[in-house]
């Protein structure tokens, strides 16, 4: 009952705060269709394309009866243990320094709320601290030195998360960064082009984003990442922050997104695609009119290519209450996993903007 507020009872109490003179201006809803309680709940979970253990983990424990964060977070958890994931948690690819930051927000649908955290070095699951900040402080986001104590106060325990693995993918960047300084890589007195950046051939992003409906209709979702790879230190990307790298809102949906932070935080595009499947968007729909919006938006030539495009891509994932899904990248070529009570989860080619030639 508490979400079948009619159009006629809001705009009557609409109109009441503007005769009080608290609007100040009439304001109007347009078409935008008021949100109603999806009758049927579908639960499912979907993620980025890492996240095929994650939401087939999701969803063993919604089945179970779990809130639809813990499920998301318990999922997203075991790509932040796995060291073989070197783009988020343990053996995360580290910033220019060699050290590991990393970067996490959850949002949980019934009660409207959030927390996150950033740049936050020593702790292998920042989801889980994103929680704690979630549900036991006043605040929505906690950054790096301050970030790390509360997670310590909390029991969180503190850990190397530079694997060794990742310490020589750092070296062999840092050995290559430049021409013009005196990090080198193994090398003969023949060799030629030492010192060419090796960027293009390390993979330089990755995050998770996992979104859920639990059994009771409630939607969650988690963004965690060690971010962009050798990033500068105290660089913050989109998935901690709300609005940009998930949002979710209970009576419409949720949305995600992973690579190119930069160009996410520009355009908040998660809370915008939750804007447009309020408006009656499909979750794919929504994703391409985000990614469209990112292209129109990118100004800067260095960003793109010959045709006019972005030289980056950015990959959305969403959900509607009704339980649709969706996903949609700038550049073709990506997927998402999907879970919707089967032990094994799939993986869904995503809409796309741009084909990639070749
Ligand atoms: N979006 C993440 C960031 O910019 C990285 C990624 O997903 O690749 O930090």
């Amino acid at each position: 009952m508490e979400n079948e507020l009619s159009r006629r009872s809001f705009l009557k109490s609409a109109a009441l705060a503007s005769g009080a003179g608290l609007l100040g201006r009439d304001l109007s809803l347009g078409d935008i269709p008021l949100p109603t309680r999806a009758p049927n709940p579908k639960p499912l979970a979907i993620a980025s394309a890492n996240g095929l253990a994650a939401t087939a983990k999701a969803m063993e424990m919604i089945a179970a009866g779990s809130d639809a964060l813990d499920a998301v977070i318990a999922g997203v958890n075991i790509v932040e243990n796995d060291p073989k994931d070197m783009s988020v948690g343990y053996g995360g690819l580290p910033n220019e320094d060699g050290v590991v930051e990393l970067d996490s927000s959850v949002m949980h649908g019934p009660t409207g709320r959030g927390g996150a955290v950033a740049a936050i070095r020593n702790i292998r699951n920042p989801s889980s601290v994103a929680k704690v900040v979630m549900e036991r402080s006043d605040h929505v986001l906690l950054v790096g030195e301050g970030a790390l104590r509360f997670a310590v106060a909390h029991g969180f325990k503190e850990e190397n998360l530079l694997t060794d693995e990742a310490r020589e993918v750092w070296l062999k960047w840092k050995e290559n960064l430049s021409t013009e300084d005196d990090w080198l890589p193994p090398h003969d007195a023949n060799a030629r082009d030492i010192g060419e950046r090796v960027q293009k051939a390390l993979r330089l992003h990755g995050t998770i984003n996992c979104d859920a409906i639990d059994l009771n209709g409630n939607i969650s979702g988690c963004t965690t990442t060690s971010g962009l790879a050798f990033k500068i230190p105290g660089r913050v990307g989109d998935s901690p922050i709300l609005g940009a790298g998930l949002y979710v809102d209970n009576e419409v949906g949720a949305a995600g997104s992973t690579g190119r932070g930069e160009a996410n935080l520009l355009s908040c595009s998660s809370v915008m695609i939750v804007e447009y499947m309020r408006q009656g968007k499909s979750p794919t729909d929504a994703c391409l009119m985000a990614c469209e919006r990112i292209a129109r938006q990118t100004k800067e030539l260095r960003l793109k290519d010959d045709n006019g495009r972005p030289k980056f891509n950015v990959n959305f994932y969403a959900i509607s209450r009704a339980g649709e899904h969706g996903g949609a990248s700038i550049w073709s070529g990506s997927q998402y996993a999907i879970n919707t009570g089967e032990p094994q989860s799939r993986l869904v080619d995503s809409a796309y903007l741009y084909k990639r030639e070749k």
